[in-house]
């Protein structure tokens, strides 16, 4: 019987420097990279779709055509008259990257708009993966109706996953960004937070703290990245940790958390205990992070 995987998010137009005054076009985005490496890792047996909004211009018609060639489903990608993607440059300084985001009024921050489509798509679904960027895209007033149908969709079953990922600049305020983020934790079974992030915001002093808090707002398993360090896990309340192995040499760390969700997901959901599946996550994670970009092509087997 097939299973179907669904992140839910914003996926924009990546526009890296080649050279003095030209740049390659390639796609990226938290949830979509998830999306990517998930589809590696999972067995035929698993659907993978992306769920977003894109525009009808030739543009999104190659972000389409990006995703379908990467086998990831686009059937329940809504396509907008009036809008188009978002789009971000890498601009580099002396070696310094800094980005530059035209992404306000993009096609995917529509995507909970209708919420009968919402409650289609997500009733179709066995995963439903989404981040803390999902949420922030969303106007203030359609995020409560986003988590309402997560939290549907996951009465009747489904398993939700979700990244705080925790991105300032696209929330209106540190309390909103946080309020938001403890209210889709708790309409959520795993939590996979990044320490450095979570400390920042939240104040949290360890990891410890940060597994606690997500534990006492309901979620039955939180899984605490921490970069090089210690990933810490709670299910049920129960503390745990693996020491992730060590990476020779540090190239780029894009899309770490993402990879690190995918694999450790793929392999969760696959039934494999919580160790196996966190050091599947750790493995591809320091494939990722050794190469350069977000998406890293035929990972070894992890
Ligand atoms: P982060 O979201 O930065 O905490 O990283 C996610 C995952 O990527 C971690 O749990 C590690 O498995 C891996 N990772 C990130 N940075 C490093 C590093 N410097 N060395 C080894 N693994 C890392």
């Amino acid at each position: 019987m097939t299973r179907n995987f669904l992140a839910i998010g914003e996926c924009m137009v990546e526009m890296a420097p080649t050279g003095e005054g030209t740049y390659r076009l390639g796609f990226a985005g938290d949830t979509l990279n998830t999306a990517w490496y998930a589809r590696r890792m999972l067995p035929e047996a698993w659907d993978v779709s992306y769920l977003t909004g894109v525009g009808r211009d030739s543009v999104s018609e190659e972000m389409l055509a990006f995703f379908e060639d990467a086998g990831i489903g686009t059937d329940l990608i809504q396509r907008f008259d009036d809008r188009t993607v978002g789009l971000y440059i890498i601009q580099l300084n002396d070696g310094e990257r800094s980005f530059s985001y035209w992404r306000s009024d993009s096609a995917a921050r529509q995507l909970a708009r209708d919420r009968t489509r919402l409650d289609a798509a997500l009733a179709a679904s066995d995963v439903i993966y989404f981040s803390g960027i999902t949420l922030a895209i969303l106007p203030t007033e359609h995020r409560g109706g986003f988590l309402e149908a997560v939290k549907a969709a996951r009465k009747r079953g489904a398993t939700i996953a979700f990244d705080p990922n925790l991105r300032l600049r696209l929330w209106e305020s540190v309390e909103s960004m946080c309020a938001s983020v403890m209210e889709a934790a708790a309409v959520s079974d795993i939590v996979l937070p990044s320490f450095e992030d979570e400390a920042t915001f939240f104040g949290d002093v360890g990891p410890v703290d940060t597994a606690n808090r997500y534990s006492e707002a309901g979620v039955p398993l939180v899984i605490v990245k921490n970069g090089p360090g210690e990933v810490l896990w709670q299910a049920d309340g129960v503390p745990w940790t693996f020491q992730v192995p060590p990476v020779p040499e540090v190239v780029d760390t894009t899309a770490a958390g993402d990879s690190f969700n995918a694999a450790f997901l793929a392999s969760h959901l696959q039934g494999a205990d919580l160790e196996v599946s966190i050091a599947a996550g750790a493995r591809l994670a320091a494939q990722v992070i050794g190469r350069r970009g977000a998406l890293v092509e035929q990972p070894e087997a992890v």
